[in-house]
């Protein structure tokens, strides 16, 4: 009998431009029904490995049996892709040319998914989306205007690649606000990337209420003021 679950691949935390700790964004999304999660803070899988000790340590947040998944939104030369792992590739060292990626994602046994690929405001890799050989695209990002989502969509249906629908958190309560659904046969990670290859996935697509927008645009002037003057 499969199983559905919850899954948010997209999120941040202090360890690149995100507001929250990784226990942070953890318990957002547990509290937000999300069975499946993965930080992918900006160039390093640091967020991930912290929330992966945390879940190890903490008897607490084991019993909700959170489906982790290690990732890293890397910054190409041409956009961002999120790279999601089975397991800690043992290094941030992720090449910065799409086709080195797609390499070092088959030979860590990761897979590959340009984020938000037609948003112009947001490094998105546009139409190399057709170009390359992806495992799946970023077809909703909750951040990304509809315009920019839908040319995604579009991208993904015309390919039959599998789409995702994320978050893009960069505040924990934004954590699980869009999300896709996962038809899995048990609760394992592994379980998650044979659904996803199989595109046994459903995009849900949810923008931010107004309150949690207000949330998000009051932490993206934070962090811009925290550049120009880090005690703010
Ligand atoms: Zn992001």
């Amino acid at each position: 009998m499969p199983i559905r679950v919850k899954a948010d691949l997209h999120t941040h935390t202090i360890y690149s431009d995100g507001e929250g700790e990784p226990r942070d964004v953890i318990i957002s999304a547990l509290n937000r029904g999300i069975s499946v999660l993965s930080i992918t803070d900006h160039d390093t899988f640091k967020g991930s490995l912290k929330a992966l000790e945390l879940i190890r340590n903490d008897e607490k947040l084991r019993r909700n049996n959170l489906i982790f998944i290690v990732g890293n939104e890397v910054r190409t030369v041409n956009g961002d892709v999120l790279v999601l792992c089975r397991e800690y590739p043992g290094s941030d060292d992720v090449p910065r040319l799409i086709p080195e990626i797609l390499d070092w994602v088959s030979e860590n046994n990761c897979i590959a998914v340009p984020a938000h690929p037609y948003d112009i405001l947001r490094h998105g890799i546009g139409d190399r989306v057709r170009k390359y050989k992806w495992h799946a695209i970023e077809v909703f990002n909750a951040g990304a205007l509809p315009i920019f989502n839908w040319r995604a969509a579009r991208a993904a249906s015309e390919l039959g690649l599998p789409g995702l629908a994320n978050s893009d958190a960069h505040v924990p309560e934004l954590v699980g606000v869009a999300y896709t659904v996962f038809e899995v046969e048990d609760l394992t990670a592994e379980s998650i990337f044979k659904a996803l290859l199989n595109n046994n996935v459903k995009a849900v697509a949810h923008y931010p209420s107004p309150g949690l927008l207000i949330k998000r645009i009051s932490w993206s002037v934070r962090r811009r003021l925290r550049r120009i003057n880090p005690a703010v």
